[in-house]
């Protein structure tokens, strides 16, 4: 089934009977040349580039609950590339471009939606650090504006740009950040990889590895055991506990992030903004909501939900930031697993189990990752050879002291 403006057309002026499920519900082969655990963004991405891009057919992905149940369908939607060290920054940028030609490779409407991202900064040294990364995007070959106060106030004349507290003295703007429909990314991957013969299996909760001689044989799971010689794991926000089953310990700790939408309003922001004093993020659906989140909750969990504390906090970076946001009513919020790792990056590598690979510790920014991490799980999973943009996501890399720290903070998940 090819999407078209023609098909459109042609559907409505046929009862719109000639739409099909997106893929197929098949039930689980006694065995498969790779498994992937985890029907997420980037389990499922992985799978379309495997098949796509490697080759790689017989293949399976495992899904505990349903495809597009945890963070993929649960995230602000925010994509960008505007990092500051040389471990994230040209992997991100190559997640950029796959985002820009990633509707007319999936023949799927993802949403994907450049309206521009805006990091608000409030003091002298804040601009100078955003200097500093915008000037370390311009050369991995990203993009990247230095936005004074009154070039802000053009864009966004209705910043509370003299708060006393927190004044806003200006911005590093990605123009070609923003924001892409969640759910539409994991439904556009799911519907390539079953294309091209991926087998996309939900209801399937892996339970348990089988492990002889230090090399992967299969996956325990909910429908019965399945045999695969390489299996790699993409789980998010259930890393630790997942890999726990191979016996392995990762330097991940799971912590629930919220996200926020409220009632429908007029169109007002046509930007994403960050504030730079506190933790606040914002965008407008185009249903008209707008979506904002803030801090994770701070404490272990593996719960789907957040507490009031956070809520509030939230609620008074938007404040500081728009005080007209305190007039629009707070409709729905949820919460999410997120693997959050010890320096803030993530990890896609090879583990000490022949054939068993890993790729977690996204923390809350995996989204816009789900692109190029899908590639290079891919490609890793396919050759067994790290991609060029991934070399620094190495699980060894917190043992040999080469971490990949953005914000300078330390083994501190909770402040990543
Ligand atoms: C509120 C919120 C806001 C966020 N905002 C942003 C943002 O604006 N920009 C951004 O870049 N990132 C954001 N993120 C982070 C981003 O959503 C995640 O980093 C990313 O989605 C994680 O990868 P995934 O899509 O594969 O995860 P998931 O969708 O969580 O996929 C993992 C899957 O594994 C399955 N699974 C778990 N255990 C098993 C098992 N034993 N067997 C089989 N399957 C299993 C789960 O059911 C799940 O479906 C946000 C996250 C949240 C929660």
């Amino acid at each position: 089934m090819h999407f078209s403006g023609l098909r459109v057309v042609k559907e409505a002026l046929t009862g719109h009977r000639g739409w099909k499920p997106l893929w197929r519900n098949p039930d689980p082969k006694p065995d498969y040349d790779i498994v992937i655990v985890g029907g997420g963004g980037h389990g499922l991405a992985t799978a379309y580039y495997l098949a796509k891009t490697f080759g790689k057919t017989r293949v399976a992905v495992l899904e505990k609950g349903w495809l597009g149940s945890g963070n993929i369908g649960r995230n602000t939607t925010i994509i960008r590339s505007n990092y500051l060290l040389p471990g994230n920054e040209p992997f991100y940028e190559f997640s950029m471009k796959l985002w820009e030609g990633l509707e007319q490779d999936l023949n799927f409407n993802a949403m994907v939606s450049q309206r521009g991202i805006i990091n608000l900064f409030h003091t002298d040294a804040q601009r100078d650090a955003f200097r500093r990364r915008g000037n370390a995007m311009l050369l991995a070959g990203a993009d990247a504006r230095l936005l004074d106060q009154n070039a802000l106030r053009q864009i966004l004349p209705y910043l509370n740009y003299d708060n006393a507290r927190f004044p806003i003295k200006g911005g590093l703007m990605q123009p070609r950040g923003g924001t892409a429909r969640h759910d539409g990314v994991a439904w556009g991957y799911a519907r390539g990889a079953d294309l091209r013969g991926v087998d996309l299996i939900q209801n399937c909760e892996v339970t348990g590895f089988r492990i002889e001689n230090g090399a992967i044989r299969g996956v325990e799971t909910a429908r019965g055991f399945i045999g695969a010689k390489t299996v790699g794991v993409a789980v998010a926000g259930n890393s630790g506990r997942v890999m726990a089953m191979a016996g392995q310990r990762l330097p991940i700790e799971s912590h629930v992030l919220q996200a926020f939408v409220t009632e429908g309003l007029k169109p007002l922001i046509d930007t994403v903004i960050t504030f730079g004093a506190g933790h606040f993020y914002v965008s407008q659906s185009d249903k008209g909501g707008l979506v904002f989140g803030g801090d994770i909750d701070g404490y272990n969990s593996y719960a789907q939900r957040g507490n009031l504390p956070v809520v509030e906090d939230v609620a008074e970076g938007g404040m500081a930031l728009m005080p007209m946001i305190g007039r629009a009513r707070l409709l729905r919020s949820w919460g999410g697993v997120m693997d959050m790792s010890m320096d803030g990056s993530p990890i896609i590598d090879r583990t000490g189990i022949a054939g068993l690979y890993v790729n977690g510790g996204w923390c809350y920014g995996g989204f816009k990752a789900t692109p190029a991490s899908g590639y290079a799980f891919a490609h890793l999973l396919a050759t067994d050879r790290p991609h060029a943009t991934a070399t620094a996501y190495r699980l060894d890399r917190f043992a040999r002291g080469f971490v990949i720290d953005e914000k300078g903070v330390g083994a501190h998940p909770n402040l990543h």
